[in-house]
């Protein structure tokens, strides 16, 4: 194959893959290195990871929640967003739950404003440094619409490949898409473009000592987990690359996709990077059971 009848074929395949093409692995990024002078090892810093329960419980099929698996089965769900504090008090949130809007309009069950949540943990809005958007699902970005301003000194973190999908591919309109977006969300995150406040991540990204994000795509486009060292050890908020923990020990996803292959590469990335008891899933009502209670509504997995 001649140059350029190869790079003409690259560029068809790319195509042809169309959604594969975006999941793809890209070279990972540590933006600490370069701009923020963060080591990534060798530090002991840890950090305590909290469960946020904003809502819930739902009743969902088994089967959606873990694929084709268990049409008969319900199973209970929660929605949640993520406390990862360090020993100064310094916060970073992962995702962002729903906004008032979202959860007026759909009146769901047991809803708290997640900013509530955060300030029962004893976290002022000002020691919230960062926003980890795991993925941009409504009940992840939802929260977007108050967040930039409930959170002044928050920076947001988002991949690249995500944030194109959600907000620019027309893809994401069509009917199997359309229920999982909230453009109030999305609008929140798109008007801080041009601003220092918003980081676009291409791949993984060391943000700050001991906390990683790791691109874990297959749920979504470009779906991110958030690794950091804990009393526990290593530990992954993961958020949807599994709703329920069981999936990671059967090997599992839910039944919301849009590459099963990617994903599956997916849980192996998560397995070498914490144990399986450390990888905290999406929607498990057993995050919020299992796990010692520290405020109405908050656990500590680590
Ligand atoms: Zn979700």
């Amino acid at each position: 194959m001649s140059e350029m009848n190869r790079r003409q074929f690259i560029k068809t395949v790319s195509v042809a893959f169309g959604a594969a093409a975006i999941t793809r692995a890209v070279p990972a990024v540590a933006e600490g290195k370069t701009s923020e002078g963060v080591k990534s090892s060798g530090s002991q810093v840890s950090y305590e990871v909290f469960a946020l329960k904003y809502a819930g419980p739902f009743e969902r099929k088994l089967a959606m929640i873990m694929f084709n698996t268990g049409w008969s089965e319900d199973i209970a769900i929660n929605y949640y967003i993520w406390a990862i504090r360090s020993k100064d008090g310094e916060t970073t949130l992962v995702d962002t739950g729903t906004g008032p809007t979202l959860a007026r309009e759909r009146g769901f069950k047991g809803f708290v404003p997640p900013e509530q949540l955060v300030s029962r943990l004893g976290i002022k809005p000002e020691q919230v440094t960062k926003v980890v958007l795991t993925h941009l699902h409504f009940d992840h970005v939802g929260g977007m619409e108050n967040f930039p301003q409930l959170y002044p000194n928050a920076k947001f973190y988002v991949q690249k490949n995500e944030f194109d999908f959600w907000v620019n591919n027309p893809i994401s309109k069509r009917a199997p898409f359309k229920g999982l977006r909230w453009d109030l969300g999305n609008k929140g995150l798109a008007d801080l473009v041009g601003s220092p406040r918003i980081v676009f991540v291409e791949g993984d990204m060391i943000i700050r000592p001991n906390m990683e994000l790791l691109l874990t795509p297959g749920h979504t486009p470009a779906l991110q987990g958030v690794s950091v060292n804990t009393a526990k050890g290593p530990a992954v908020v993961a958020s949807d690359s599994a709703h329920i923990a069981r999936s990671y020990k059967d090997d599992v996803p839910s039944g919301l996709i849009v590459d099963m292959v990617v994903w599956l590469k997916s849980y192996d990335k998560l397995r070498a990077k914490a144990p399986v008891a450390n990888l905290f899933p999406g929607h498990d009502a057993l995050m919020l059971t299992d796990y010692p209670k520290v405020a109405e509504d908050i656990t500590q997995l680590a």
